[in-house]
């Protein structure tokens, strides 16, 4: 099935020059001259916090009154692994509910954005190594992307588009392609990343107001300090060999998507904690920017 979708990507490329004009440039035709966008890494956490209203859903809602409104979004999100990488490209990614045990109202959430095949399509061409894999009709928005837009933007009237996190592959490697990626900035597209700085669900508590565990803390400030001094040798190196690292990272997927943020700033940019937090003991809403 996806080999034979690579053969029809081919045959249109192909058709590119013979018809005289450009899929390749089609999105970026009609949008008007723009300020270089943001870049922001969000804290997901909980699914629940697509449906509460707390301090940390009230500043995404104010986070995306105070930047330009973006053409297009590409998220990274935590939730979607993959063999290579692959970018949504249908026209209406599908709202995918991935968990269980949580409260009816929150598999009753749609967020109908819709996507974009020619930006899709425009990264797929401009970025050669890696291959970029069109997804045409597998994935859609998962909840890494719909629980964070939902707050963002309520009315999911902004073309989105997922990036999956290629499962095989080093920090350097995502960090790499978010500097690829740094282009979308140019073109009105706002990079985002959503995963966690810290977690760690077999460490939860759920109790009211519990205090951060020890070593979550302590990764917590880390990050918080190797991103402020712009240290990121030491992030992609160090971070989750860290005991601290190792117990905030039993696995590595929610924290790839920072590397992409990282990857796609730049030295000139100011950067902006949005939001600080533990939550559960062992869960990081640290949030951030690069404007
Ligand atoms: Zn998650």
């Amino acid at each position: 099935m996806k080999s034979r979708r690579v053969f029809i990507g081919s045959i249109i490329s192909g058709l590119i020059p013979i018809l005289g004009y450009s899929i390749y440039g089609r999105f970026f035709m009609n949008i008007k001259s723009q300020s270089k966008m943001p870049v922001f890494f969000f804290g997901h956490g909980s699914p629940m916090n697509a449906i509460e209203r707390n301090q940390y859903t009230e500043t995404l809602r104010e986070i995306a009154k105070k930047i330009p409104t973006p053409n297009a979004i590409l998220c990274v999100s935590a939730h979607w692994e993959t063999n290579g990488t692959w970018v949504t490209s249908m026209e209406s990614p599908k709202t995918i509910h991935d968990f269980y045990g949580f409260p009816k109202e929150l598999f009753d959430i749609q967020y109908p954005a819709p996507g974009n095949f020619s930006l899709a399509k425009n990264i797929s061409e401009i970025i050669s190594n890696p291959k970029i894999n069109l997804d045409a009709n597998e994935w859609g928005l998962d909840h890494g992307t719909w629980s964070v837009l939902r707050h963002l933007y309520p009315d999911a009237n902004i073309p989105v588009l997922q990036l999956s996190l290629d499962k095989r592959k080093p920090m350097s490697f995502h960090f790499e392609l978010g500097k690829e990626l740094s282009y979308l900035r140019e073109k009105g597209v706002l990079i985002i990343g959503s995963g966690n700085l810290v977690h760690n669900l077999q460490k939860i508590d759920w109790s009211p107001n519990v205090k951060p565990h020890d070593w979550a803390q302590e990764f917590d400030d880390w990050i918080k300090n190797k991103i402020t001094s712009r240290d990121f040798n030491s992030i992609l190196n160090e971070s989750l060999n860290l005991p601290s690292g190792k117990l905030s990272h039993p696995t590595a997927e929610h924290f790839h998507p920072l590397l992409y943020i990282l990857g796609s700033s730049t030295n000139e940019d100011t950067l902006k904690f949005e939001y600080e937090d533990i939550q559960h003991a062992s869960i990081s809403m640290r949030s951030l920017s690069f404007t």
